[in-house]
């Protein structure tokens, strides 16, 4: 594996591998990486000749009062973990590479990301697509991958490559989960033992909503009823929103469509915030 910590080279590289006509698989991630990213990076190596994996805590998509600093970080362990894998390349930009002094563009979808997770994160998803289209941009990927357990990051970003004609297909892969049923994910560390098992309170209330959509049920607001008083039987968790939406317009349901349905939430335990979903159809 060959790790590259800046833009040129990088370019220098992939420019080689497309005059041999080789396709590349791109796995974009924040690092301190699990088995959901890992999943990504085997669908990768399974399509294409060559994947590149970058490790990037992205400042654009966090507000100033999150969790930037914080952040888990562990390149060495993320190193070795990827290097096992059989990726190809590593790419590990600085902050100041990415945004040199005096940055000032952004992409933004329109209202696919002023929704769910885009209203208590304002600017998150402008920063993702931003930093998004920069990789893409800089990589050139033949396919990039992306986990369902963000949901609406892989709606918007597909919808980004749509409306900017970008020559990348993009692909999606399921949610991976601790033997718990938590939903594996870099901010879990965050978690003491007891908010850990309040958090375990997210998956349960959102695998007995599809149970029940599953035997038929099809009201939005008494899935979404559901599921909050679910969660609100612990009160260590602070319910930042409960959605039922359409999968392709994330516009509020009010009849569940079996065929294009997110259901997602997202809570606080603690100082740590926890996202999760299921869906009813493809993206
Ligand atoms: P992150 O490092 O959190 O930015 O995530 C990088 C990629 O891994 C994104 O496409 C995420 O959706 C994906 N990912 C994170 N956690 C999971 C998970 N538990 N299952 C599947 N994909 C995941």
């Amino acid at each position: 594996m060959k790790t590259i910590l800046s833009i040129d080279p990088l370019k220098n590289e992939l420019k080689k591998l497309r005059e041999q006509n080789r396709s590349i698989g791109f796995v974009p991630t924040m690092g301190f990486l699990h088995e959901g990213h890992l999943s990504l990076v085997r669908e990768s190596k399974k399509e294409n000749d060559r994947t590149v994996v970058s490790i990037f805590v992205n400042p654009a998509q966090f507000a100033p009062h999150e969790d930037f600093d914080s952040y888990p970080r562990d390149m060495k362990k993320d190193s070795e973990m990827l290097e096992e894998m059989g990726v190809d390349i590593l790419f590990c930009p600085a902050a100041a590479e990415i945004y040199p002094g005096g940055y000032a563009t952004y992409v933004e979808v329109e209202k696919l990301g002023n929704v769910l997770c885009g209203k208590s994160r304002e600017n998150h998803f402008r920063g993702v697509t931003t930093v998004v289209l920069k990789l893409f941009n800089i990589v050139g990927p033949t396919r990039a991958y992306f986990g369902r357990k963000d949901a609406q990051q892989a709606i918007i970003i597909k919808k980004m490559v749509t409306d900017l004609n970008l020559d990348v297909v993009i692909r999606t892969a399921p949610i991976a989960r601790d033997v718990d049923g938590l939903a594996l994910s870099s901010r879990n560390v965050y978690l003491s033992a007891e908010e850990r098992k309040a958090a375990l309170q997210m998956p349960a209330a959102l695998q007995r909503a599809k149970a029940k959509i599953d035997e038929g049920f099809r009201d939005a607001l008494a899935v979404k009823k559901m599921i909050r008083e679910e969660l609100k039987k612990n009160p260590s968790i602070e319910i930042d929103y409960v959605e039922v939406a359409s999968l392709d317009r994330l516009e509020d349901a009010v009849v569940i469509n079996p065929g294009n349905t997110l259901v997602a939430a997202a809570i606080r335990v603690g100082k740590t915030r926890l996202i999760d979903n299921f869906i009813l159809g493809e993206i």
